[in-house]
Protein backbone atom coordinates (compact mmCIF):
# COMPACT_ATOMS: atom_id res chain seq x y z
CA UNK A 1 0.00 0.00 0.00
CA UNK A 2 1.25 3.52 -0.63
CA UNK A 3 1.63 5.94 1.73
CA UNK A 4 -0.65 9.09 0.91
CA UNK A 5 1.09 12.09 0.08
CA UNK A 6 1.34 14.14 3.12
CA UNK A 7 3.29 17.41 4.94
CA UNK A 8 6.05 15.58 5.57
CA UNK A 9 6.19 14.12 1.51
CA UNK A 10 5.81 17.75 0.26
CA UNK A 11 8.63 18.72 2.63
CA UNK A 12 11.10 16.34 1.24
CA UNK A 13 10.53 17.35 -1.97
CA UNK A 14 11.21 21.08 -1.55
CA UNK A 15 14.20 20.06 0.13
CA UNK A 16 14.88 17.85 -2.95
CA UNK A 17 14.08 20.90 -5.60
CA UNK A 18 16.50 23.12 -3.50
CA UNK A 19 19.15 20.27 -4.03
CA UNK A 20 18.42 20.19 -8.01
CA UNK A 21 18.82 24.28 -8.13
CA UNK A 22 21.51 23.59 -6.80
CA UNK A 23 23.28 21.34 -8.44
CA UNK A 24 22.16 23.32 -11.72
CA UNK A 25 18.11 22.89 -12.49
CA UNK A 26 17.13 26.64 -13.13
CA UNK A 27 13.90 26.02 -14.49
CA UNK A 28 11.30 27.08 -12.25
CA UNK A 29 8.47 25.52 -14.55
CA UNK A 30 10.55 22.29 -14.58
CA UNK A 31 11.16 22.74 -10.70
CA UNK A 32 7.84 23.54 -10.25
CA UNK A 33 6.63 20.28 -11.57
CA UNK A 34 9.31 17.55 -9.88
CA UNK A 35 7.52 19.27 -6.51
CA UNK A 36 4.24 18.83 -7.32
CA UNK A 37 4.40 14.94 -8.23
CA UNK A 38 4.43 12.32 -5.32
CA UNK A 39 7.73 10.57 -6.52
CA UNK A 40 6.89 7.81 -3.84
CA UNK A 41 3.87 6.93 -5.53
CA UNK A 42 5.80 5.48 -8.44
CA UNK A 43 7.92 3.18 -6.26
CA UNK A 44 8.11 -0.20 -5.27
CA UNK A 45 6.88 -0.43 -1.22
CA UNK A 46 10.32 -2.01 -0.44
CA UNK A 47 12.24 0.95 -1.43
CA UNK A 48 9.45 3.99 -0.77
CA UNK A 49 11.19 5.54 1.97
CA UNK A 50 14.27 6.76 -0.54
CA UNK A 51 11.70 8.45 -2.70
CA UNK A 52 13.36 11.88 -2.35
CA UNK A 53 16.84 10.95 -2.21
CA UNK A 54 18.18 12.31 -5.72
CA UNK A 55 19.54 8.47 -7.10
CA UNK A 56 17.93 5.96 -9.35
CA UNK A 57 16.02 2.97 -7.92
CA UNK A 58 14.74 -0.38 -9.47
CA UNK A 59 11.13 -0.87 -10.21
CA UNK A 60 11.31 -4.44 -11.15
CA UNK A 61 11.87 -6.28 -14.56
CA UNK A 62 15.35 -5.20 -14.34
CA UNK A 63 14.18 -0.87 -14.87
CA UNK A 64 14.70 1.77 -12.70
CA UNK A 65 12.99 4.86 -12.26
CA UNK A 66 15.53 7.40 -13.29
CA UNK A 67 17.42 9.55 -10.65
CA UNK A 68 15.33 12.96 -10.31
CA UNK A 69 18.45 14.94 -11.50
CA UNK A 70 18.25 13.23 -14.88
CA UNK A 71 14.23 13.59 -14.97
CA UNK A 72 14.46 17.27 -14.71
CA UNK A 73 17.76 17.95 -17.06
CA UNK A 74 15.74 15.91 -19.95
CA UNK A 75 12.55 18.52 -18.96
CA UNK A 76 14.58 21.03 -18.77
CA UNK A 77 15.94 20.31 -22.60
CA UNK A 78 13.16 19.59 -23.53
CA UNK A 79 11.35 22.86 -23.46
CA UNK A 80 7.86 22.16 -23.06
CA UNK A 81 5.01 24.78 -23.26
CA UNK A 82 1.46 24.11 -22.57
CA UNK A 83 -0.16 22.56 -25.53
CA UNK A 84 2.50 20.72 -27.25
CA UNK A 85 1.95 16.96 -27.84
CA UNK A 86 4.89 15.11 -26.09
CA UNK A 87 5.77 11.91 -27.05
CA UNK A 88 7.70 9.79 -24.28
CA UNK A 89 9.68 6.93 -25.00
CA UNK A 90 9.93 4.38 -21.67
CA UNK A 91 7.39 4.63 -19.77
CA UNK A 92 8.97 2.56 -17.10
CA UNK A 93 7.06 4.13 -13.22
CA UNK A 94 5.23 6.74 -14.82
CA UNK A 95 6.68 9.42 -13.06
CA UNK A 96 8.72 10.75 -15.80
CA UNK A 97 4.97 11.20 -17.84
CA UNK A 98 3.33 12.25 -14.67
CA UNK A 99 6.23 15.37 -14.77
CA UNK A 100 5.44 15.55 -18.30
CA UNK A 101 1.55 16.24 -17.29
CA UNK A 102 2.24 18.95 -15.22
CA UNK A 103 3.59 21.09 -17.81
CA UNK A 104 1.05 19.90 -20.80
CA UNK A 105 -1.82 18.02 -21.17
CA UNK A 106 -1.32 16.03 -23.82
CA UNK A 107 1.12 13.31 -23.49
CA UNK A 108 1.82 9.85 -25.05
CA UNK A 109 4.30 7.10 -23.72
CA UNK A 110 5.02 4.14 -25.14
CA UNK A 111 6.86 1.14 -22.33
CA UNK A 112 7.91 -1.71 -24.39
CA UNK A 113 7.82 -4.36 -21.34
CA UNK A 114 4.37 -5.66 -20.75
CA UNK A 115 4.47 -6.21 -17.04
CA UNK A 116 5.40 -2.80 -16.29
CA UNK A 117 3.36 -0.98 -18.89
CA UNK A 118 0.26 -2.95 -17.28
CA UNK A 119 1.19 -2.18 -13.37
CA UNK A 120 1.76 1.53 -14.58
CA UNK A 121 -1.45 1.66 -16.72
CA UNK A 122 -2.96 0.69 -13.30
CA UNK A 123 -0.74 3.64 -11.29
CA UNK A 124 -1.44 6.27 -13.21
CA UNK A 125 -5.48 5.49 -13.46
CA UNK A 126 -5.57 4.75 -9.69
CA UNK A 127 -3.79 8.61 -9.28
CA UNK A 128 -5.65 10.07 -11.80
CA UNK A 129 -2.64 11.59 -13.09
CA UNK A 130 -4.29 13.55 -16.20
CA UNK A 131 -5.15 11.65 -19.29
CA UNK A 132 -1.46 10.78 -20.84
CA UNK A 133 -2.01 8.00 -23.99
CA UNK A 134 -0.58 4.59 -22.74
CA UNK A 135 0.77 2.50 -25.18
CA UNK A 136 2.90 -1.25 -25.06
CA UNK A 137 5.51 -1.37 -27.81
CA UNK A 138 8.45 -0.66 -29.61
CA UNK A 139 9.22 2.91 -28.97
CA UNK A 140 12.27 2.82 -30.78
CA UNK A 141 9.91 2.78 -33.78
CA UNK A 142 7.94 6.00 -32.26
CA UNK A 143 3.92 5.74 -32.14
CA UNK A 144 3.42 6.67 -36.27
CA UNK A 145 -0.45 6.19 -35.17
CA UNK A 146 -0.28 9.50 -32.69
CA UNK A 147 2.57 12.10 -34.89
CA UNK A 148 3.93 14.33 -35.23
CA UNK A 149 5.06 15.75 -31.82
CA UNK A 150 6.22 18.63 -30.92
CA UNK A 151 9.05 16.85 -28.12
CA UNK A 152 10.36 13.25 -27.86
CA UNK A 153 11.65 11.96 -24.63
CA UNK A 154 13.56 8.85 -24.89
CA UNK A 155 14.47 7.48 -21.35
CA UNK A 156 16.73 4.76 -22.34
CA UNK A 157 20.16 4.87 -23.90
CA UNK A 158 20.27 4.71 -27.84
CA UNK A 159 23.05 3.33 -30.00
CA UNK A 160 22.19 6.13 -32.59
CA UNK A 161 19.42 8.69 -33.59
CA UNK A 162 16.20 6.08 -34.58
CA UNK A 163 15.10 7.40 -37.69
CA UNK A 164 11.54 7.37 -36.95
CA UNK A 165 11.77 9.56 -34.20
CA UNK A 166 13.19 12.10 -36.11
CA UNK A 167 10.71 11.80 -38.99
CA UNK A 168 8.10 11.94 -36.27
CA UNK A 169 9.15 15.51 -35.26
CA UNK A 170 6.65 18.24 -36.22
CA UNK A 171 8.62 21.70 -37.87
CA UNK A 172 10.57 23.28 -34.94
CA UNK A 173 10.56 19.99 -32.60
CA UNK A 174 12.72 18.49 -30.24
CA UNK A 175 13.99 15.20 -29.91
CA UNK A 176 16.00 14.83 -26.29
CA UNK A 177 17.80 11.09 -25.91
CA UNK A 178 20.47 10.16 -24.41
CA UNK A 179 23.26 8.17 -27.33
CA UNK A 180 26.39 5.81 -26.77
CA UNK A 181 27.57 2.78 -25.87
CA UNK A 182 25.80 0.38 -23.29
CA UNK A 183 28.06 1.98 -20.70
CA UNK A 184 27.97 5.81 -20.86
CA UNK A 185 25.72 8.22 -22.97
CA UNK A 186 25.56 11.33 -24.16
CA UNK A 187 22.94 13.49 -24.11
CA UNK A 188 22.24 14.77 -26.90
CA UNK A 189 19.22 17.25 -28.27
CA UNK A 190 17.82 17.22 -31.95
CA UNK A 191 15.95 20.56 -32.85
CA UNK A 192 14.01 19.52 -36.28
CA UNK A 193 14.70 23.32 -38.08
CA UNK A 194 13.40 22.26 -41.93
CA UNK A 195 11.81 19.14 -43.36
CA UNK A 196 15.33 17.71 -43.68
CA UNK A 197 17.28 19.84 -41.81
CA UNK A 198 18.17 18.75 -37.68
CA UNK A 199 20.54 20.96 -35.74
CA UNK A 200 22.19 18.52 -32.92
CA UNK A 201 23.04 19.76 -29.40
CA UNK A 202 25.05 17.89 -26.98
CA UNK A 203 25.36 18.05 -23.69
CA UNK A 204 26.92 15.73 -20.62
CA UNK A 205 27.18 12.54 -19.98
CA UNK A 206 24.75 9.77 -18.38
CA UNK A 207 24.30 5.83 -17.58
CA UNK A 208 20.52 4.68 -18.44
CA UNK A 209 18.81 1.30 -19.17
CA UNK A 210 19.30 0.17 -22.81
CA UNK A 211 16.70 1.35 -25.31
CA UNK A 212 15.90 -2.24 -26.61
CA UNK A 213 13.84 -2.66 -29.96
CA UNK A 214 14.24 -2.53 -33.45
CA UNK A 215 16.00 1.13 -33.88
CA UNK A 216 17.75 0.60 -30.51
CA UNK A 217 19.83 -3.11 -29.06
CA UNK A 218 17.18 -5.32 -30.36
CA UNK A 219 15.27 -7.07 -28.12
N1 LIG B 1 10.70 7.21 -17.61
C1 LIG B 1 10.74 6.15 -16.64
C2 LIG B 1 10.23 6.54 -15.28
O1 LIG B 1 9.90 7.72 -15.08
O2 LIG B 1 10.14 5.66 -14.43
C3 LIG B 1 12.12 5.56 -16.48
C4 LIG B 1 12.39 4.69 -17.59
S1 LIG B 1 13.59 3.42 -17.42
C5 LIG B 1 15.07 4.33 -17.15
C6 LIG B 1 13.63 3.02 -19.16
C7 LIG B 1 12.35 2.34 -19.65
O3 LIG B 1 12.43 2.23 -21.07
C8 LIG B 1 12.16 0.93 -19.11
O4 LIG B 1 10.90 0.82 -18.51
C9 LIG B 1 12.25 0.06 -20.36
O5 LIG B 1 11.45 -1.11 -20.30
C10 LIG B 1 11.79 1.03 -21.43
N2 LIG B 1 12.21 0.72 -22.81
C11 LIG B 1 13.40 0.22 -23.23
N3 LIG B 1 13.39 0.11 -24.57
C12 LIG B 1 12.17 0.55 -25.00
C13 LIG B 1 11.56 0.67 -26.28
N4 LIG B 1 12.18 0.32 -27.42
N5 LIG B 1 10.31 1.16 -26.35
C14 LIG B 1 9.64 1.53 -25.22
N6 LIG B 1 10.17 1.42 -23.98
C15 LIG B 1 11.43 0.95 -23.88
Amino acid sequence: MTAPDSYRHRGQRRTLVRELRSKGIADERVLTALEAVPRHFFFEPAFEAHAYQDKAFPIGEGQTISQPYTVAFQTQLLDVEAGHHVLEVGTGSGYQCAVLLQLTALVSSIEINPVLFERTRERLASLGAGHAGLYCGDGSLGLPARAPFDRILVTAGAPALPPALLRQLSLGGKLVIPVGDAQLQRMVRITREGPEAFVREEFTDFRFVPLLGADGWGR
